[in-house]
Order: C-alpha cells, then sequence, then structure tokens
C-alpha cells in the first residue's frame, strides 16, 4: 500500500472520541487531557507511515489508536513521582530519594500542610516567630551547640556561611580537603561563588599545624575543614585535628567552621560501623561551626543543619542569602519530629530506616532474604532462584571503603534475559530496583523492608515478569 493511502486511514477525531475507549477516558480525566493525547498519539502514528515499512507494524498500531490514546492519557493524568522498592542495598541512594524517613515523621508532614500552624508565630507572646524555633533548643541540647538553624540542603550551608562570614577575605583550607561531593559541588568552586578569596595550604596528602598558622594574616575570614565524606587518603598522611585549628583560630579571632558533610549524633562504632566524627565532638572539639545533611546518616529531611557559636548563627540568620536557602514548613516538621527521636539513641537506631538499615545484623538481614526466596520459590517461576550472601553500602558519600555484609536473593530467568527482567520490574507501577551481579539479578534484602516482601514475591508471579510472552501486557506496557 502506498504512504498516501495509510494517511487516509488515519481516523478522524470525531471518529476515535465515539469508541469506548475515549468515552471512558473522557469520564475518567476529562476532554482537555483526551484531547492532547489525540494530538499526540496521531502526530506518532503519521511519523511511523513515514518511517515503517512494514504494514503488518502500521496496521496493529491502526487497530490500538483507541487503546494507545487512553493509555496516554492515563500517563498524563497521573503522577510521576512515586515510592519505589529499593532492593539496591545502598541505604542511601541519592537517585532514590536517599533517606526514607519513619511514619511518624511523615505523619506529622500531613498535619501540619492540611492545616495553618505557628511556623512564624510565637504562641506565647502572639508575636512573630522563627521558623528555627520549633528544633533550634531541642537541637542545641542533643549537640551541645548554643544555636542552629536550617537551610535547603548542606551544599547551600556551605554557601551561607562561606558568604556571611568569609567575603570580602580569604578561607582557609588544607589542600587534602578541596573536594568535589558529586552533583557539581566542589568547594573550590562554592567559595569563588560566595565571594572569598581561597587560600590554600598544605599538600594533598599532608597539612600540618604550621601551614594553617603562616597563612593567617589580617585579610583571613575563617578557617574552613572540610570533611572527606566520599574518599579518603590513605598511607603517609596528616590533616590537623578539629581541636587544635580551634585553638588557632580563636587565637585570631576568626571562626573555625567544620562542613562535616554525613551528619552523626551516634557513634556509629559501637554498632559495628567505622567511626564517622560525630556533630557533638566537633562541637566539643570547639568548632565554631558545623554544617552537615540532614538527609545522610542523620536519616532525616533534606536539609542543611548549621549549629554552633550564636554570635555567628545570629549573624547568618540575618543574612539575605537565608531567606533564599530557607526550609519550608514540611521540612521544619520532620526536623522536630527527627530530633526529638534522637533524645534517646536507642530508640532512634531502631526508629530511624536509615540506622535501623545501617546497624541491622547479617541474620536478621538473612531472614527477609528467605522470606524472599520461599514466596518466590512456591510461586513455581521460569527461573532459578537462591539465597545468596552480599555486601550492602550506606552511600551518599558516607563510609565509602565500608561494605556491609548482607544477604539478598538472586534471579536468574530461564525465558527472558536479565536486562529484560530488570526493565520489567523498573515499569511496574511500584518499581522493583536491584542490580545485576555476576549475570544474575540480585535484591539486596537490606534496604527491602517487612512488607514489601510478599508484595514482590505477589507482583513478580502476577505481572507475569518472568514470563516469556506476557497475557495482560498489550503494547509493552501494564
Ligand atoms: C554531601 C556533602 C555536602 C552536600 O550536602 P547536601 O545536603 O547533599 O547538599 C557538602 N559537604 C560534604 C562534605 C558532603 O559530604
Amino acid at each position: 500500500m502506498e504512504k498516501k493511502s495509510w494517511y487516509r486511514k488515519i481516523p478522524k477525531v470525531d471518529m476515535l472520541l465515539e469508541t469506548e475507549e475515549l468515552q471512558a477516558a473522557v469520564e475518567a480525566w476529562g476532554r482537555t487531557p483526551v484531547m492532547d493525547a489525540v494530538r499526540e498519539v496521531l502526530a506518532d502514528f503519521r511519523r511511523l507511515i513515514e518511517q515503517e515499512t512494514d504494514e503488518s507494524i502500521l496496521l496493529d498500531v491502526l487497530e490500538n489508536l483507541p487503546a494507545d490514546i487512553f493509555r496516554r492519557t492515563k500517563k498524563i493524568c497521573s503522577v510521576n513521582l512515586k515510592p519505589v522498592i529499593n532492593g539496591t542495598g545502598t541505604v542511601l541512594h541519592t537517585n532514590l530519594g536517599r533517606a526514607p524517613i519513619h511514619s511518624e515523621a511523615a505523619a506529622s508532614i500531613s498535619k501540619i500542610v492540611s492545616s495553618y500552624s505557628n511556623l512564624e508565630y510565637n504562641l506565647q507572646s502572639g508575636d512573630r516567630g522563627e521558623r528555627y524555633s520549633h528544633f533550634e533548643e531541642l537541637l542545641c541540647r542533643i549537640t551541645g551547640a548554643e544555636a542552629a538553624m536550617a537551610v535547603n540542603n548542606n551544599a547551600a550551608s556551605v554557601l551561607l556561611v562561606l558568604s556571611a562570614l568569609g567575603r570580602g577575605g580569604e578561607t582557609i583550607v588544607s589542600r587534602g580537603e578541596l573536594v568535589e561531593i558529586g552533583g557539581k559541588f566542589r568547594i573550590p568552586d562554592v567559595m569563588e561563588e560566595s565571594g572569598t578569596i581561597l587560600r590554600e595550604v598544605g599538600c594533598t596528602n599532608k597539612t600540618h599545624y604550621e601551614d594553617y598558622e603562616e597563612a593567617v594574616n589580617d585579610d583571613t575570614k575563617l578557617i574552613l575543614k572540610v570533611h572527606t565524606s566520599n574518599y579518603s587518603i590513605v598511607g603517609f598522611t596528616k590533616a590537623v585535628p578539629a581541636k587544635e585549628l580551634a585553638q588557632l583560630a580563636a587565637q585570631s579571632g576568626i571562626p573555625l567552621v567544620e562542613d562535616l558533610g554525613s551528619g552523626v549524633f551516634i557513634n556509629l562504632e559501637k554498632y559495628g560501623l567505622p567511626h564517622e566524627p560525630t556533630v557533638q565532638e566537633a562541637v566539643n572539639n570547639g568548632v565554631d561551626i558545623v554544617c552537615f545533611s540532614g538527609d545522610k546518616l542523620l536519616g532525616g529531611p533534606q536539609a542543611g543543619i548549621i549549629i554552633g557559636k550564636k554570635i555567628y548563627i545570629d549573624r547568618l540568620k540575618k543574612h539575605p542569602l537565608t531567606r533564599a536557602l530557607r526550609i519550608d514548613k514540611y521540612t521544619v516538621a520532620v526536623l522536630e519530629q527527627c530530633f526529638l527521636e534522637y533524645l534517646r539513641e536507642e530508640k532512634a537506631v531502631k526508629r530511624i530506616p536509615v540506622l535501623r538499615m545501617l546497624t541491622e545484623s547479617y541474620e536478621e538481614v538473612r531472614k527477609r532474604a528467605e522470606r524472599l526466596e520461599q514466596l518466590l520459590k512456591e510461586k513455581c517461576l521460569p527461573a532459578e532462584i537462591s539465597l545468596c550472601d552480599c555486601m550492602s553500602q550506606a552511600g551518599g558519600g558516607s563510609f565509602p571503603e565500608t561494605e556491609i555484609p548482607s544477604c539478598g536473593v538472586s534471579i536468574l530467568p530461564e525465558e527472558i534475559s536479565v536486562t529484560l527482567l530488570q526493565e520489567r520490574l523498573r515499569k511496574l507501577s511500584i518499581a522493583v530496583i536491584g542490580r545485576v551481579s555476576q549475570e544474575r539479578f540480585l535484591l539486596d534484602a537490606r534496604t527491602i523492608t517487612e512488607e514489601q516482601i510478599p508484595e514482590i514475591a505477589a507482583r513478580i508471579k502476577q505481572e507475569q515478569i518472568l514470563d516469556k510472552e506476557r497475557l495482560t501486557a498489550k503494547g509493552g506496557e501494564l
């Protein structure tokens, strides 16, 4: 058939609107998105006529136009941001939203945002209040700091601190700490942006106290220490402890600022993890300002938390950038809930999902893996299913060298490729994300919850994820 006659076959919009599928679509989502979908699907079809020589394919698409339009409309009208099941074993997975928060913290958001709140209103005095007031005292109690605030994320904290305290002068940093955190966040670039002049001292592997001491001059505004979260220098190395730098800063009348990256309030060594400098240690070392992320090891919402001496925090609160970087009420609500958990360490370790996952024993994780293995095996799927020891990671630039012994389930499909299995699981209404290891698909049970285990098994069966031909799959999407 000629292309021209194919173009003539394209149905009129009125005719399409008469079909059962489009009537149902209009009923469900209204006329406007349906008309958008019609235009888009027909435009795709025209392009296909232009390119495709196989007439059976064209015929198939033609017959399925109403169903395609229905699906397209549904897609236009459905939410795109949705929960996924993280089977990667990476606890702080930046692409999967970093730290999940616990259910009470999540519930606090819905209460606060669906109503008015005392966000910036002092209920005692009836005057204007401060949004940080809801957690400032609590945070000071936990960390031992004099004052606290929070901004949008930790990259913003560093930008704010350097802009407010470093502008128009020099900031001293060790060459071993001029790091790139990822996502284009590089300490030297942030410095330039904030208008402070970078004064590098020492060498990549070694920086001595004298290096800092000699660099201090009348133009020095602050000393910055950066926790090299995502890499480590081993061997012939030296960094100057914060305690010594704090003395130097105090003698010179300038603040010592420490970017801790991942903030932790708990000594994680007790739970079998490597030592990660805690926020309290930084405060005890005499650091004047400490900043850290809310959604890394702390296990809270995305935020940049800044704590320290009141004279400096007050200056930060008044800086114009603070307004541009401010946190919203959702974040305030979750931060307060999260800090409340930390009043009891044993409780925090069990209830804050990030801490629970990181500190859970191999045996506990293995129990969940066994359950998943058993449920999958019961369903007689065309695949080789086995329990599999693996290694989880903290992620988010934390503990870069640490692998946590873990357990999961590996799946080797018999009828389809591992890549197709991975793709099908990714396209489920609740996506299941895993990784490919030794040519098998692997789900690490450390980052999968108890409730998700039967859900995963049921979905794999119902949606015929492992079958060569999926009966319910028309047009490639369920
Ligand atoms: C992760 C990190 C940041 C950036 O924190 P975000 O909250 O992701 O903006 C800054 N500094 C260090 C040392 C970090 O590890």
